[in-house]
């Protein structure tokens, strides 16, 4: 296993080098316009989020402030299968025969990928670990890599009655994609675009049903996860209904809570 992914490591090394130094290029930037911040380093986290909470604009936000990799496996495994790994002619198999990738090879590109020196000063997990197994699997990887700090997850929370305005109040110029919103950024005419006249469309999963359906699916893959980090105290809820700014402010004190109660008791 451990061969496998040294061999993987070679495939991706080239592509992986070049995000490495453009992402070092910019985590230097970022430190020296915050005065202070400099030996602050997020860590390992975990960004996890109903539809529509603004994840991945915050988890965006973070990769930007701190120059640290967003990690995803669904990119991970698109990107194995098409230099056709180990790992990604293994997991194209068993997507071939219709199975599920079995956790041995998204594992084993999460151990290759983590291995990279770029997460040094952390990283953001996007899609993983989604079940109890990943994350008891992702301790013990972490415990024996030596990562300064350990994985904290945290959970961008929006009352439900906002959230589903958000969802089923989205309207959407055809022509410009220009995104509206019936409750809270409204047209000045009502179903037509305020830059171009054209007529605002509701994509056909913004509905109520669908929104309860969605809320319902993340619940149950999650529940796991959270309950996880919960008993291990490395969860923490943040509230999403601010501003884009207030929102990430939530979630650096959260890491910062974390990162410093640590800190205190080494
Ligand atoms: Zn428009």
């Amino acid at each position: 296993m451990e061969d496998e992914a040294g061999s993987d490591l070679l495939h991706i090394g080239r592509r992986e080098r070049a995000i490495l130094n453009f992402n070092l290029k910019k985590g230097m930037m970022t430190n020296a316009e915050q005065p202070g911040r400099a030996e602050w380093v997020p860590g390992p986290v975990l960004l996890l989020g109903a539809p529509g909470v603004g994840k991945g604009t915050q988890a965006q936000r973070l990769v930007t402030r701190f120059g640290v990799p967003q990690i995803s496996t669904g990119d991970l495994l698109r990107e194995h299968v098409r230099l056709a790994t180990s790992l990604g002619v293994e997991a194209k198999r068993l997507m071939d025969a219709g199975k599920l990738v079995s956790d041995d090879v998204v594992n084993g590109m999460v151990a290759a990928r983590l291995a990279q020196p770029d997460t040094a000063g952390g990283y953001i997990l996007d899609g993983f670990p989604r079940t109890e197994a990943q994350s008891a699997w992702l301790d013990d990887e972490l415990g024996r890599s030596n990562s300064e700090v350990p994985l904290v997850a945290v959970q961008i929370l929006v009352p439900e009655a906002e959230l589903l305005q958000r969802i089923t109040g989205r309207r959407i110029c055809k022509a410009c994609q220009h995104i509206y919103n019936v409750f809270s950024h409204p047209a000045r005419v009502e179903g037509l675009c305020d830059l171009d006249g054209s007529v605002l469309e509701q994509r056909s999963d913004d509905t109520e049903a669908a929104f309860y359906r969605r809320m319902a699916e993340y619940e149950a893959k999650t529940a796991a996860v959270i309950e996880h980090y919960r008993r291990q105290k490395r969860f923490a809820g943040v509230d999403g209904s601010g501003s884009m700014d207030d929102v990430q402010d939530c979630i650096l004190r959260a890491l910062h809570v974390f990162r410093d109660e640590r800190r205190q008791k080494s």
